[in-house]
């Protein structure tokens, strides 16, 4: 059995320019190394209206339980202008101990150190190693994920196909590597608020009615009291405006209507229902005309604290000397379709520079990182 160099394979993922929804050659990278490895592996092919056509990869190895899944994404957020980067976001240049590239922490590096301590535990194992170890990587993670882990994850529970338990390896270390270990996600909710009025000149206000004026009010009631204060493992619920749009080019004219949009990131003290309802009665107190268009795109979850948590946070200080707080903040992610499935935990590198200009993971990180993906498969796989 082939050792992999996660290095070597870091770079040859992030040189695939896999912008969301492109494949960019990276799931049929990452599948000619798992057949390497004597994995099975499946193209999942999905499609929507209205949505980009996505393919994901299912790939397997063995056949009993328990089956560990590990998943991610390939997919990467678009570079921005290129000129701006110090290294070339594809060359995957190496430079003073980092490795540069778009994908480099969320989560080609990641995915790369996984492959790596699976090649190890498999070299030291051999295949009775008691289960199952599969991979489910989508290339639709950064954009609609509609056609993503979802779908897989649906066609897989129709074939009766079980996962008992996940591992997701987005970037959730904070400061350093391992202080934080992801146990939930907070809920997400974007919302625009239109509020019409009638037009009129400002000098005969009387004849007309505002809306900025009641828009104003309206975010001031929004953002004047906290939806929540949080709870043992969430941080407060934040509510944050993101525009005000009047779009007025004149200085005498009462506009017709004002709009604004925001953004609720929130605990498991709400659903997204709950937010929603909170909102309305506080725009309802204000009065007057107004829509509120609300889009979810994820409740918030908790997987309490359990084996799988304890198992990651063990190989987390058996690395590091230091056990990682188990947390819910940051964006939303797949953990939020997986966990309908089996439980769920994610743990992969710093998130400092995710999506950011100069995206790079330090190769200590890296190897650190596969030293801890190994030590959850050996504990998880106890003799
Ligand atoms: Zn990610």
């Amino acid at each position: 059995m082939a050792v992999l160099d996660s290095l070597d394979l870091a770079r040859r993922l992030i040189r695939c320019p896999s912008v969301t929804p492109e494949e960019g050659g990276a799931l049929d990278l990452l599948q000619e190394v798992l057949e390497g490895l004597g994995f099975r592996c499946r193209r999942l092919m999905f499609t929507a209206a209205g949505t980009p056509d996505v393919d994901n990869l299912y790939a397997r190895l063995g056949a009993g339980g328990p089956n560990f899944c590990y998943a991610g994404h390939t997919d990467v957020v678009p570079p921005g202008d290129p000129a701006a980067w110090r290294h070339g976001p594809f060359a995957a240049e190496l430079a003073d101990g980092w490795l540069y590239g778009r994908g480099a922490v969320d989560m080609k590096g990641a995915v790369a150190a996984y492959l790596g301590a699976l090649s190890r535990f498999l070299d030291a194992r051999g295949p009775d190693f008691g289960g199952s170890l599969s991979l489910l990587i989508t290339a639709d993670e950064e954009g609609p994920a509609v056609n993503g882990t979802r779908k897989v994850l649906d066609a897989l529970a129709e074939e009766g196909e079980t996962l008992d338990a996940c591992l997701v390896g987005e970037p959730t270390s904070n400061e350093r590597l391992g202080d934080m270990v992801k146990i939930g996600r907070r809920g997400a909710l974007n919302a625009r608020l239109r509020v019409t009025g009638v037009q009129g000149h400002s000098a005969y206000a009387h004849l007309a009615d505002n809306p900025v004026h009641r828009l104003v009010a309206m975010l001031a009631r929004l953002t004047g009291e906290p939806l929540d204060e949080g709870s043992a493992h969430f941080p407060p619920t934040s509510l944050q405006v993101t525009t005000v749009d009047v779009g007025n080019p004149t200085t005498n004219v009462i506009p017709a209507e004002a709009t604004a949009g925001f953004d609720v990131r929130f605990s498991d003290r709400h659903t997204s229902a709950s937010v929603e309802r909170w909102l309305r009665e506080r725009l309802d107190a204000v009065g007057g005309d107004y829509e509120l268009t609300v889009r979810v795109s994820g409740e918030s979850f908790l997987c309490p604290p359990g084996p799988l948590s304890d198992l990651i946070a063990r190989a987390v200080t058996s690395v590091t000397g230091t056990p990682p707080e188990l947390g819910t903040s940051g964006g939303t992610s797949d953990a939020r379709f997986l966990k309908d499935f089996a439980p769920v935990a994610e743990f992969g590198l710093l998130n400092a520079t995710a999506h950011k200009v100069d995206e790079r993971v330090s190769l200590a990180d890296l190897d650190a990182l596969g030293r801890i993906y190994q030590a959850v498969l050996d504990g998880y796989f106890a003799a």
